[in-house]
């Protein structure tokens, strides 16, 4: 099944609704990057947050980064994802596996609760705007949330879902519900959603159980007349890195090392961190990069 993400507006424009299925993206970058089921979980989370991050902006060339350094073993989250519908992202430490908890797979436990939360909007006109918020407990939707309080003054509430079994990726999925700026002072309103979603059986339950998204957001949204969005939009993991982009990322590296590469190893092999695809550049390709540099040094 595909992908997707669809969107609703609610209490007559005041509330704006997300919600994604991922299933085949968290599948797709576990494969890549080899990643454990808590590995999964959180690389999962991260770039599911993203692309609903993502919904919120403009220009169709947004894209919104999100990375997370805590203290915790999987090390530094990234995720990086687009209003074109693709994501793309890694772990620190693929490897590392925790022992579940009562409530799942221990993603807070492999974030860490300390360290820092960082956003990027980018809307591909000006400049960036990057937010910096420290983190509280690691949970990737409360991080989330956290910083569009903080930052963006958007009271919201976000509901991230990956659910692993011997399969494979069984489900994965994600909601956010923000007050528009004219709801942004009613405090009844984001109760009553926090206490919806608090009541809410876990969100990988529903959706194992069967529930469409569709069902899964009207019934948060029940008595607020929610009206779906007609266009839903296919996600995907995709990556941005092609053979010459890694050509021009070795240019860095100057001409005594590039030579060096070839007279060692015979190439370069470039590992691209965001989709673990494998790049090899032979000594031809090294040797044009090394004529190319010469020349343009020649004129300058
Ligand atoms: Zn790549």
């Amino acid at each position: 099944m595909v992908d997707i993400m669809i969107r609703a507006i609610a209490a007559r424009g005041g509330i704006r609704a997300v919600g994604i299925t991922g299933r085949a993206l968290v599948a797709e970058a576990r494969d890549r990057h080899n990643l454990s089921a808590v590995g999964s979980a959180a690389l999962g989370q991260a770039m599911i947050a993203t692309l609903l991050l993502s919904s919120s902006m403009k220009s169709p060339q947004s894209r919104v980064s999100l990375q997370i350094l805590g203290n915790g073993p999987i090390g530094t989250v990234f995720a990086d994802g687009g209003l074109d519908g693709t994501v793309r992202g890694f772990v620190e430490h693929p490897q590392v596996e925790l022992a579940p908890t009562d409530r799942g797979l221990d993603v807070a436990g492999a974030i860490g609760k300390e360290g820092i939360l960082y956003i990027i909007r980018d809307e591909g006109k000006d400049m960036p705007y990057t937010s910096t918020v420290e983190l509280i407990s690691g949970e990737v939707s409360q991080e989330v949330v956290h910083y569009l309080f903080t930052s963006e003054q958007t009271p919201s509430v976000m509901l991230l879902g990956v659910f692993i079994n011997e399969k494979g990726i069984d489900v994965a999925g994600g909601i956010l519900l923000q007050l528009m700026p004219q709801e942004a002072e009613n405090e009844a309103l984001i109760t009553l959603l926090e206490e919806r979603i608090k009541k809410l059986d876990s969100f990988s339950s529903l959706l194992r159980a069967g529930k469409t998204l569709q069902s899964i957001l009207f019934d948060l949204l029940e008595g607020l007349e929610p009206q779906l969005l007609p266009y839903s939009q296919p996600l995907r993991f995709a990556c941005r890195c092609s053979f010459d982009r890694v050509l021009g990322a070795l240019r860095i590296l100057g001409v005594a090392e590039l030579k060096d590469m070839i007279e060692k190893d015979n190439g370069a092999e470039v590992t691209c961190q965001f989709c673990n695809t494998v790049y090899r550049a032979d000594r031809i390709d090294l040797g044009k990069i090394i004529m190319n540099m010469q020349a343009e040094g020649a004129t300058s």
